[in-house]
């Protein structure tokens, strides 16, 4: 895959320089902040923050932050005024103007979550390092510091108690390359579909945006489609296990986005980029 500090610029650059208004759409564990052994250990550098101020400060820019996490986690993580917040994977979105999107099929989902994620809960308790994250809209069974032997075990049990879910058509299980297994109701949306409603908002509100979308993860693959179906620029940051991807453009880690982001955000102020 081509690099984004090179080809990748250059695409951006241009879209950039032709478009009426800019979405600059990121996912956050593994893109903007590093990947840490504790989820909740998890911090973005202050410099990416400023340059995310600064970028959604010129009305020609807009950001939105597209993540797994809980609403209440990522306004927390990411505390920037007037960014799109898209949280559990795009069920609820948060945006500047008052914007306000709950995923109507939510409360059920939510009813099914809870009791699954009660019996994972149960079903790994005996497993060192195995946690259960109930996000009301998803579940995350996080493996990181399992011991290597008993992550298959985690897999198991896993898979028995969701395999009826899974062959009933209400819920999908996926492993993602962060040694996590992400637990997520059919009938709810994914990061595509919210990076969608981003777009359509803002084409209300303001123009026609040109997206870029940054992730990491196989969660982050709707992303890239979308973005891609719109003629933006996708980009994959290749943390650990590169894995097949629609995304254009590849990353290194997350101070390659970190670069990017001082760019983007000296572009949008009217400077030189460095
Ligand atoms: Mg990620």
């Amino acid at each position: 895959m081509k690099s984004v500090l090179t080809r990748g610029w250059e695409a951006i650059r241009m879209g950039i320089q032709r478009a009426e208004h800019v979405l600059v759409a990121t996912d956050f564990d593994g893109t903007l902040a590093p990947i840490v052994a504790l989820p909740k250990m998890a911090r973005m550098a202050e410099s990416d923050r400023q340059n995310l101020k600064a970028i959604v400060g010129n009305p020609e820019f807009s950001v939105a932050i597209v993540t797994g996490r809980r609403m209440e986690e990522i306004r927390r993580l990411v505390p920037v005024d007037g960014v799109y917040y898209a949280a559990n994977y795009g069920m609820e979105i948060d945006g500047p103007n008052s914007f306000r999107f709950r995923e109507p099929t939510g409360e059920r989902a939510q009813s099914l979550i809870a009791s699954l994620a009660f019996e994972l809960d149960k079903a790994v308790s005996d497993i060192g390092g195995a946690v259960v994250e109930n996000k009301k809209l998803s579940i995350t069974v996080h493996h990181r510091n399992v011991e290597p032997k008993w992550v298959s075990v985690v897999s198991q049990r896993v898979k028995a108690l969701t395999d009826p879910g899974v062959s009933a058509g209400t819920i999908r299980v996926r492993e993602g390359n962060r040694k996590a297994i992400e637990v997520v109701p059919t009938d709810t949306n994914d990061k595509g579909k919210a990076i969608g409603l981003i777009l359509d908002r803002i084409s209300e509100v303001r123009a026609r945006p040109w997206p870029i979308y940054l992730g990491d993860d196989v969660m982050d693959e709707g992303g890239f489609r979308v973005v891609n179906d719109h003629g933006g620029v996708s980009v994959l940051v290749e943390n650990e296990n590169p894995v097949a991807s629609q995304a254009q453009f590849s990353a290194a880690s997350t101070t390659e986005i970190s670069q990017i982001l001082g760019r983007i955000a000296a572009v949008s102020q009217g400077q030189p980029w460095r």
